[in-house]
């Protein structure tokens, strides 16, 4: 019988990082190997487990990366672009699948992701929900059936910490409402309206944001018509959405070759 896959979390002290070593740690289908954080970080050196003021787990948190990901098969990530690039070479050099959660990286990132993915898999959302996933096959489908005669605007509620705007998550759907009609999303997209702006100009795509509270991510993708409106809605309540979507992704890159995935890849969509 094979051993199950030995899986390392990066930024384990964060908020995806938590619920991520709690996630692997009680899984039947994969092990718990590594922890990694960042050189001065109180919790290296420390059970993961403990640190997160539970039982140990057997794990110390570690901010050597290499030498966590060379005993594993897969690395969930979780972090900042800066830290995901660097990651991203070291996972490709231990041959270990690399499973990208990190929102926010620019051109230059994504062209390092594209090289280390000659030599090992990695599988990238800006969302891993697997129900978030759906609505953006959904978006892209009832985008290209309705055409332009239906506005599409995209609503959408974080909570009050958030720093950037619209979410990613809406601009993923943007990109799927507008691929569905075979256009551009840079130049359709109405973001921002304040003031005197004007009539609504046909085929634009409209975002709009909300904040406050402890609101873990809401979508709404809103097709309004003459006289009628579709609504494709999404609500997240739970953190642990985004951990199962990567945890599926680690499992289903095991033995895959190397490239770059989405996890409409990994749900088959
Ligand atoms: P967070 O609580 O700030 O956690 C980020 C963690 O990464 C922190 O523990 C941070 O450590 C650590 N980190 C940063 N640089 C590091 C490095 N060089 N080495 C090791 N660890 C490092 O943020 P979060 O809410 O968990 O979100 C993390 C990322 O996931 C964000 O980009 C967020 O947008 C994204 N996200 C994606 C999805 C999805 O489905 N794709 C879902 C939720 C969140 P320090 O505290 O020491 O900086």
């Amino acid at each position: 019988m094979h051993e199950l896959p030995g899986l390392v979390v990066t930024g384990a002290s964060g908020r995806m990082g938590q619920t991520l070593v709690r996630l692997v740690a009680g899984s039947d289908k994969a092990r718990l190997v590594g922890a990694v954080e960042r050189p001065g970080n109180p919790w290296v050196g420390r059970d993961v487990g403990e640190a997160m003021g539970g039982a140990a787990l057997g794990v110390v948190v570690t901010d050597d990366p290499l030498e966590a990901f060379a005993k594993a098969q897969g690395v969930i990530d979780f972090t900042s672009p800066a830290a995901t690039v660097e990651f991203a070479g070291l996972a490709a050099q231990a041959r270990a699948v690399h499973v990208v959660g990190t929102t926010g990286l620019e051109a230059e990132h994504l062209q390092r992701l594209s090289a280390a993915a000659r030599h090992a898999p990695i599988i990238r959302a800006g969302n891993m929900s697997l129900g978030l996933n759906l609505l953006t096959a959904l978006t892209r489908k009832v985008a290209e059936a309705l055409g332009e005669d239906w506005d599409v605007e995209i609503v959408e509620a974080h909570h009050r910490m958030k720093v950037d705007a619209p979410s990613g998550t809406a601009l993923m759907l943007g990109e799927a409402a507008a691929a569905g009609r075979g256009v551009a999303l840079e130049e359709v997209s109405d973001r921002g309206r304040d003031g005197i702006t004007g009539a609504r100009t046909r085929g634009h795509i409209g975002f709009a944001s909300l904040r406050g509270g402890d609101i873990v991510g809401e979508h709404d993708v809103i097709f309004a018509g003459e006289g009628e409106r579709v609504i494709l809605r999404h609500v997240a309540t739970d953190r642990a959405i985004f951990a199962r979507g990567a945890l599926r992704a680690a499992l289903w890159g095991q033995d895959r070759a190397p490239g770059e995935y989405s996890m409409m890849d990994v749900l088959g969509l």
